[in-house]
């Protein structure tokens, strides 16, 4: 795959000039029950598996910690029927970090799997697209196809934390750590972020629900769900054009990346992103 050009500043390597971080993938849930059909618009094999799993991810060094995503709880895994491995919050403890002293997270976008919890981040700044508070919150969500993916509770909670000074708003890209920034690029949500991260094996992007699998990047075969497929498909470019390579590139729900990445000991479920890939 030819990747675009890419600006002075983005070709800046990590080495050297921007710090490094160790980012981590935590898995939490899992939904065994979708196939293709299911899953992309254009299916090559309608019937074949492609299992979804559900992650928060988590960046930390440099005095800094930053949760991307904070996933669903259990009783909204009873409702949607997805299987609850674990709280996102104990996997976030499993590797030291404290919610409650987090300072920083970041909400890739507000639909129920990604933005549940807040409560158990009481110090915490929630770095969301303006974008995306304005559709949530917007004439779309009157009807039932658009908000299906939202979860009314987490909407209204993003409201109040809006009205206790706790959202940081953005309109693009915006960078919230030294070397750490993120960007809008819609698409799959209207205000759908991803995050890029400099690592020891270089550009990392955290692409969230821009790409749920490497299959939809790499075979450029959109997800189901999605506000603008023209703003999907551009995403895909921002994710290649931030990323030094396709494996820097971390989809939003791939099974695959907890078997490819080197999981922390004695936690399967949480791997290291920041390492290199097994194969
Ligand atoms: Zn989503
Ligand atoms: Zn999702």
């Amino acid at each position: 795959m030819t990747r675009p050009a890419m600006t002075t500043s983005t070709m800046t390597t990590p080495t050297g000039t921007a710090p490094q971080y160790e980012v981590f993938a935590l898995r939490y849930a899992h939904f065994a029950d979708r196939t293709q059909g299911s899953n992309l618009i254009f299916p090559d094999d309608h019937a074949a598996p492609m299992p979804l799993d559900f992650f928060v991810w988590a960046v930390r060094g440099h005095g800094r910690t930053i949760v991307l995503d904070t996933g669903f709880d259990a009783a909204s895994a009873v409702r949607r029927n997805r299987v609850w491995l674990r709280s996102p919050i104990d996997a976030l403890r499993g590797i030291g970090i404290a919610p409650e002293t987090v300072e920083d997270v970041v909400i890739s976008h507000m639909h129920w799997d990604h933005a549940g919890n807040w409560a158990d981040f009481p110090r915490a700044r929630f770095h969301v697209q303006e974008a995306e508070m304005a559709y949530c919150t917007g004439r779309c969500m009157c009807h039932e196809p658009m908000r299906r993916p939202f979860d009314v509770e987490h909407v209204t909670q993003a409201v109040r934390h809006v009205f206790a000074e706790r959202v940081a708003f953005h309109a693009g890209t915006a960078e919230i750590a030294p070397g750490i920034t993120l960007h809008l690029v819609g698409g799959h949500s209207k205000g759908q972020q991803i995050l890029r991260v400099p690592t020891a094996r270089g550009w990392v992007v955290l692409a969230s629900d821009a790409t749920h699998f490497w299959h939809n990047i790499r075979a450029r075969s959109p997800f189901v769900l999605l506000h603008s497929l023209e703003d999907m498909i551009e995403g895909w470019l921002t994710c290649e054009r931030l990323a030094d390579g396709p494996d820097h590139i971390i989809p939003g729900h791939d099974p695959a990346v907890l078997r490819r990445f080197p999981a922390v000991a004695g936690d399967a479920d949480t791997v290291r992103l920041d390492l290199p890939p097994a194969d």
